[in-house]
């Protein structure tokens, strides 16, 4: 039987897809190997969303390519949103045997035959509009479940692409136009996960509120997931501002829907969110928080920040961080814009030099790294409900999880899937510290 290795990077989005990849090739006799030697077809799953992410995986495809070399008939194949991107160039420049778009993995068995038969340098990146919800019982092949971050918590893709062509990215140009999947796939997905021991589901899409299946919406999906599994906890990834509305955070009283939002604002300042073409002012940004908290008092916010976007200013820059400082975020994923060829960002001035770029990127981490340390100080002492997801790699403590989506550091007698209420003993760094008594495991009661 032959074997492949297949390396991911990315996002969750790609993990879901390489759940893809791994179904198909298995169903046309491939086995995968942990050991990349071992491997007869190598495969990458890539991300282009930034340079770095693809320096990366470029870097990485020169190893495969030694390992080619050192076994002849040995096939190396690029797979994801670079494979669609740089498509030939990756072949020519980069010597890739296969070349695999997001949309053309169910032709992956077909190339590496392809390829074995003497047919080398082979590119498949048409996009379509189908989902592979659809298409793959159409085949005969069941959809994908090998999508988790561990035993006990699951992610169900439930869209996929993006219609908003924020100037920065570079998602619409490599993943398409939205395609949401059909409720019942989602719904009976989610079941399956559950049956296999998942406590702890998110559902997924580059833009998870424009979910639509006909007339329904998000909050309605989100409802009906909630409702088929009412003692696993539903989270949801990743939400645009302006698709915030109080529907949806009337969705999120449901007991067992975690109070925990993830609001990309990208920046504080208005003339910076209009040229990434955010669709809101930094008003409405806040409205929306505002609401948040309205609807959901004990509800976590998190965000995704860019500094040094070509045309920032000192005082564009000042907007974000006052707005840091304004809604306290419990947590802030950080970055320096990274320039992506073919973006609308392409064509805006001035360019923001990688000096400035970088003090600013430090400053803001400096300042949102105290404010989630102050965050999590809040839980001191804090008695709450924890979903224990595996061993602590760092120390001799397990993994918690919070509604909220914190991680807390566990101390006691548990095991990855329990559920247990234990008491935030100190704070470790940032991270908190909690301790079982004796050994608790509870039915799943949702928020705590
Ligand atoms: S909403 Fe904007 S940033 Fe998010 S995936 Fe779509 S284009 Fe990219």
């Amino acid at each position: 039987m032959p074997k492949y290795y297949l390396q991911t990077y990315g996002c969750q989005m790609n993990v879901w897809e390489s759940g893809i990849v791994r179904r198909v090739l298995a169903d046309a006799g491939f086995a995968e190997t942990g050991d990349e030697r071992d491997a007869d077809v190598l495969l990458m799953m890539t991300c282009s969303v930034r340079s770095h992410a693809e320096q990366r995986a470029l870097g990485r495809l020169g190893t495969f390519r030694s390992l080619r070399s050192e076994r002849p008939g040995r096939i190396v194949g690029v797979l994801g949103c670079m494979a669609q991107r740089l498509a030939r160039s990756l072949v020519s420049d980069h010597r890739a045997d296969i070349v695999v778009g997001p949309d053309e993995y169910l032709r992956l068995p077909e190339l590496i035959a392809d390829v074995r038969a003497g047919t080398s340098g082979l590119v498949a990146t048409r996009q379509t509009s189908e989902c592979y919800d659809s298409v793959l019982p159409a085949r005969g092949l069941s959809p994908s479940e090998a999508s988790s971050r561990s035993a006990v918590s699951a992610f169900v893709t439930v869209m996929r692409g993006c219609d908003n062509f924020c100037t920065y990215c570079i998602v619409p140009h490599v993943k398409g136009r939205e395609r949401s999947r059909p409720l019942a796939g989602i719904v009976s997905e989610a079941e399956r996960h559950v049956a296999g021991g998942a406590k702890d589901i998110t559902l997924l899409g580059q833009n998870v509120l424009a979910w639509r299946d006909g007339r329904r919406r998000f909050p309605e999906l989100l409802g009906t997931v909630a409702a088929a599994l009412p003692h696993v906890r539903i989270r949801f990834l990743t939400s645009h501002p302006r698709d915030l509305d109080a529907e949806l955070l009337e969705a999120m009283r449901r007991p067992n829907v975690c109070p925990s939002i993830h609001l990309p604002v990208q920046s504080g300042s208005d003339q910076v969110l209009a040229r990434m073409n955010r669709g809101y002012t930094r008003e409405k940004y806040l409205a929306k928080i505002a609401l948040c908290r309205r609807y959901l008092p004990e509800v976590s916010l998190t965000t995704d920040i860019l500094v040094g976007f070509p045309s920032e200013t000192e005082a564009d820059f000042k907007s974000t961080l006052d707005l840091v400082e304004q809604v306290r975020f419990d947590y802030a994923y950080m970055f320096r814009f990274s320039f992506r060829p073919g973006t609308g960002a392409e064509k805006i001035e001035p360019k923001v030099s990688e000096a400035d770029a970088g003090r600013r990127l430090s400053r803001l981490i400096e300042v949102q790294n105290r404010i989630t340390a102050e965050r999590n100080r809040e839980l001191l002492g804090r008695t709450l409900m924890l979903l224990i997801e595996g061993p602590s790699p760092r120390d001799s403590g397990w993994l918690g999880r919070t509604v909220t989506n914190k991680v807390v550091i566990v101390k006691g007698d548990c095991a990855p899937g329990d559920l247990v209420r234990c008491r935030v003993e100190r704070i470790n760094g940032w991270t908190p510290v909690a301790e079982i008594p004796a050994r608790a495991a509870a039915a799943c009661s949702g928020k705590a």
